[in-house]
């Protein structure tokens, strides 16, 4: 079989599963086996395929009418233009979280940290966007660590991002002082859970989406202990829930925290807040 007939063939059978953007996605997955440019396949349509590579294909095409994401059977996610190794021990980097990433890099902090770090891919684009400054990044979770590590190695920051496992900021050495907190936490409330898409559901790691009953139980814990290590000049930057903003605001202010910023993400949702210690 030729590349485009597996194209021709693919396309309507992903369609009928009821996989999103079918065609885009059976390209991606022919670039990932053939490792190529997705682009560079169409000067090779015509392109006979040997059966070990076929043999591999079938088994991706198979996972991802599943219902499972593309970046777990690739393996790899791209975030603010870098690439990063996922699977399912991590959430996948998600286009709203590059708004975070622009807030902090915009406030050229000297020293961060990370919280629900995951796949890395904040600490680690912070890392590449601002060389001088000292990354810390923490996760409950080791194998998400595992993760993370690797993508600090893979980009090249290793030397500049320390990893701490360990509950939001208690892992940190305790004279910790940073210029920067910032987190991508989990804010789905729980009832929630069932509404989300399969693919987020039955694929992403529950720990890293759900945050009690009213999805914010993260970030509540966060505003109470932010204080203790940020600098007096110092910031928080949060991503939230569409339609958090109202509820967050409160429990920053309650936190003696002044909203300095907030971030809309290309659907128009309220996604991302800046917030300083009140003098
Ligand atoms: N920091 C990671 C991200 O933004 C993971 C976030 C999380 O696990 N809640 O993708």
């Amino acid at each position: 079989m030729t590349i485009l007939e597996v194209i021709n063939k693919t396309t309507p059978f992903f369609e009928k599963r009821g996989v999103e953007s079918p065609r885009l996605t059976i390209e991606l997955l022919l670039a990932h086996v053939l490792q190529k440019k997705r682009l560079q396949l169409y000067l090779e349509f015509e392109r006979v395929l040997d059966e070990p590579t076929l043999a591999k294909l079938r088994e991706m095409v198979r996972r991802r009418a599943d219902g499972e994401p593309v970046q777990y059977i690739t393996g790899e996610a791209e975030f603010h233009g870098l690439k990063f190794a996922v699977d399912r021990r991590v959430l996948i980097p998600r286009p709203e979280t590059e708004h975070l990433v622009e807030a902090v890099i915009a406030r050229d902090p000297k020293s961060i940290v990370d919280v629900c770090t995951g796949s890395g891919c904040i600490a680690v684009t912070l890392a590449k966007k601002l060389p001088a400054a000292e990354i810390f990044a923490t996760d409950a979770s080791a194998e998400a660590l595992a993760v993370a590590r690797a993508n600090a190695e893979r980009n090249g920051v290793e030397k500049n991002v320390r990893f701490f496992e360990g509950d939001l900021l208690s892992p940190l050495p305790s004279s910790t002082k940073v210029d920067a907190v910032v987190s991508n936490p989990p804010y789905i409330a729980s009832g929630d859970w069932a509404k989300l898409p399969k693919e987020v559901r039955d694929f992403e790691p529950a720990l890293a989406l759900t945050a009690g009953e009213d999805g914010l139980e993260i970030i509540r814990r966060l505003a109470t202990t932010a204080g203790r290590v940020l600098s007096p000049t110092g910031f928080l930057a949060l991503e939230m829930g569409a339609g958090q903003r109202a509820a967050v605001v409160e429990i920053l202010e309650a936190n003696k925290f002044v909203i300095v910023e907030v971030v809309k993400d290309l659907q128009g949702h309220e996604r991302v807040i800046v917030a300083q210690p009140k003098q």
